[in-house]
């Protein structure tokens, strides 16, 4: 039997209302000078108040700001700033790419890694997995970590106060892992990852039932479980699962949907999502059940519910024309991505025309 090494969770999850309240003495435990980052003017009090509160217990706090996504120019950025003050950990306050970009300069820098998600929008909280994108937001890459973080902090009282969109996309991301899961690892005879996709399936279900009422009310005890479940349950699926059971197409396709340009930014789950409908399209394709149609209806709907884009025309691009979806194609099926783990072969071509003639996308023309 082979070795597998597995970076499950982070150290510490402190998770509830008031969290961070409660963590300021456990962060004085592991660092003393940690250095803040994030990136949104709108999250900017936030982090304020996280400097202050530990200014306050003699923790000697720094804060850097983000100019971008989790890019090289500002993980070189923070890097050079962490290190001219010698700081001691990395706390990352944002949403999925402050934490990646938080992440990944704590595993540079060899110091602790303190994640504050400060909406449900991704598990990126949880992982030991950073995406690193162009300034301008195009996927590269996806780096593996030595460790998850050290801890992990979800304040409800934070998280709520989040846009509902974030909630939306974060709901479209977790629903994704049964999908992406189920059809690139249910064949595994690796336990783990068995029971991985069993927790996907488990996660979609409660996403499903609960997602609409906790989209539409961020008091009620539906916002709580599906909250947690897009931000954390979701990375414990990945920790378990590992690689095998992440990405099948629908996150291919989001990183190929991230070269085009944007009138309004699309959100991570927002393309996500739209990449799992034309996942289905595609397996709907080359399988004699009804199964993928089922699905890819039951999931038009919900997305619908969540106000996500279904089509190409609402995922906010710039301009829609088969030049540019071609562009986006053409990244999404490159030599070494994840979207030949399908059980099924695919081209660009076929891509290409899943997003031409999957019913639930605009029909493109010159
Ligand atoms: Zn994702």
């Amino acid at each position: 039997m082979s070795t597998n090494i597995h970076n499950i969770s982070p150290s510490k999850v402190i998770k509830g209302e008031k969290a961070w309240e409660k963590s300021k003495h456990i962060i004085s435990k592991i660092s003393k000078r940690p250095l803040i980052i994030g990136r949104s003017e709108s999250t900017k009090n936030i982090r304020n108040l996280f400097k202050e509160d530990l200014l306050n217990i003699d923790i000697q706090a720094f804060s850097c700001d983000l100019n971008y996504d989790c890019c090289e120019s500002d993980i070189q950025k923070i890097y050079k700033f962490s290190k001219k003050y010698d700081c001691d950990s990395i706390i990352a306050a944002g949403g999925g790419k402050v934490l990646d970009a938080g992440k990944i300069i704590a595993d540079l820098l060899e110091i602790k890694c303190i994640t504050v998600p400060l909406s449900a929008s991704t598990c990126a909280g949880w992982t030991a997995l950073s995406n690193i994108y162009t300034t301008e937001g195009k996927f590269i890459k996806d780096v593996s970590l030595k460790r998850c973080p050290d801890l992990l902090i979800f304040d409800h009282n934070i998280v709520r106060t989040a846009p509902r969109r974030t909630l939306a996309s974060g709901i479209a991301d977790g629903v994704a892992k049964w999908y992406e899961a189920s059809l690139t690892s249910s064949a595994s005879q690796d336990g783990f990852v068995q029971q991985a996709v069993q927790m996907a399936r488990v996660l979609r279900d409660q996403l499903f039932l609960n997602g609409y009422q906790a989209f539409s009310d961020p008091l009620s005890n539906a916002w709580i479980t599906v909250a947690e479940g897009c931000a954390l349950t979701a990375g414990i699926i990945g920790g378990i699962g590992g690689a095998r059971c992440r990405t099948a197409a629908a996150h291919p396709i989001h990183n190929g949907l991230t070269q085009l340009a944007y009138k309004n930014k699309a959100l991570h789950g927002e393309l996500v999502g739209f990449g799992l409908l034309l996942q289905l399209h595609l397996e709907e394709q080359h399988s004699n059940s009804q199964l993928p149609s089922q699905a890819k209806s039951q999931l038009i709907d919900f997305l619908s519910l969540l106000n996500l884009p279904i089509s190409i025309k609402s995922i906010g691009l710039k301009s829609v024309n088969p030049i540019v979806l071609e562009e986006a194609c053409k990244f999404a099926c490159k030599n070494d991505s994840d979207i030949h783990k399908l059980p099924f072969s695919i081209t660009e071509k076929d891509l290409f025309e899943a997003m031409q003639s999957c019913h639930c996308v605009d029909k493109i023309t010159a």
